[in-house]
């Protein structure tokens, strides 16, 4: 399979501006900049216009409490120029239209996709993260939003992304191995994945969960792309491998727990609609990676 190309979350026009962020004062200085827009965010869910991100003023808030700033637009969309600094800001009570990130990313511009991932991201990291894992104090936030300090122990805690793999498996009559989840509806098939365990190297990780998952061996671990997955703070990266030569195709085993079904599927069984299989959402790198599949690439 050839890299993917342009994934729906992985999407970004925004300059992340990382070096302003340890200016004494910077974040009171966006916080008062008559230009700065927000990010309104409610759990994993972001304030909409339409197929856009509702990207209110910040001088419009009432409240702007947990405020994290994303950087500056890098394109003129919308009536928003380039140069704009963005903040990312909780607001639960906010009288705006949500909707849920994973189902319209793919509908998103790039500029609002980057801007809603980051934003989902790093408030999800704070909701999480109000004390110290190393000595239990309450930590306050510094670095405009993205570091968190221990005023006991002086611990520095910065996000925290976990990675996980997920694989495009085939065999040598060219099909593609999908698996059902336990958690899904009936009829839901997609590519097996998991995360990356400490201590583990990508292409390690490929081989184990592919045969905790389906008891199938694959070799060759080749990297695809990658896509930040912020529901809550997973990055997926994505890999083809094909089965072991001395592996039998029909000898596949679903762990029982979380994998109920493992089946080969051919390009033809994809893609007839009366079928009845059911396949990842277009958010999704799965999706992707699938649909690449599935025209040959
Ligand atoms: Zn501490």
């Amino acid at each position: 399979m050839t890299a993917l190309g342009s994934l729906p979350l992985s999407r970004t026009a925004f300059d992340r501006d990382g070096n302003a962020r340890t200016k004494p004062g910077f974040l009171d200085s966006v916080r008062t900049d008559e230009r700065t827009r927000v990010v309104l965010v409610h759990g994993r869910d972001v304030a909409v216009d339409g197929e856009n991100l509702d990207l209110r003023l910040c001088s419009e808030l009432e409240s702007t409490e947990q405020m994290v700033y994303l950087g500056t637009t890098m394109v003129d969309e919308n009536g928003i120029v380039e140069g704009t600094p963005v903040v990312a800001v909780r607001a639960d009570d906010a009288d705006v239209t949500w909707a849920p990130l994973r189902q319209i990313a793919a509908n998103l511009s790039n500029r609002d996709a980057g801007l809603a991932a980051g934003s989902v991201a790093v408030l999800g990291w704070h909701e999480a993260s109000g004390f110290c894992s190393r000595c239990g104090s309450a930590t306050v936030v510094e670095h405009a939003g993205w570091m968190r300090r221990c005023p006991s122990c002086d611990a520095e805690h910065f996000p925290r992304t976990d990675p996980a793999v997920i694989v495009c498996v085939t065999d040598a009559d060219d099909r593609i191995l999908l698996g059902s989840n336990s958690a899904w509806e009936a009829g839901r098939y997609s590519l097996f994945a998991g995360f990356v365990e400490a201590g583990e190297s990508l292409e390690a990780a490929v081989i184990r969960e592919v045969y905790e998952e389906a008891g199938v061996r694959v070799t060759n671990p080749r990297y695809l792309g990658s896509q930040p997955w912020p529901f809550p703070r997973s990055l997926m990266l994505g890999y083809s491998a094909q089965i072991e030569s001395d592996q039998d195709a029909g000898d596949t085993t679903p762990d029982g727990d979380e994998i109920l079904e493992v089946r080969w599927f051919t390009r033809a069984e994809l893609n007839d609609e009366a079928s009845g299989v059911l396949l990842p959402g277009r958010s999704s790198i799965a999706h992707a990676i699938i649909e690449q599949w599935l025209v040959g690439e």
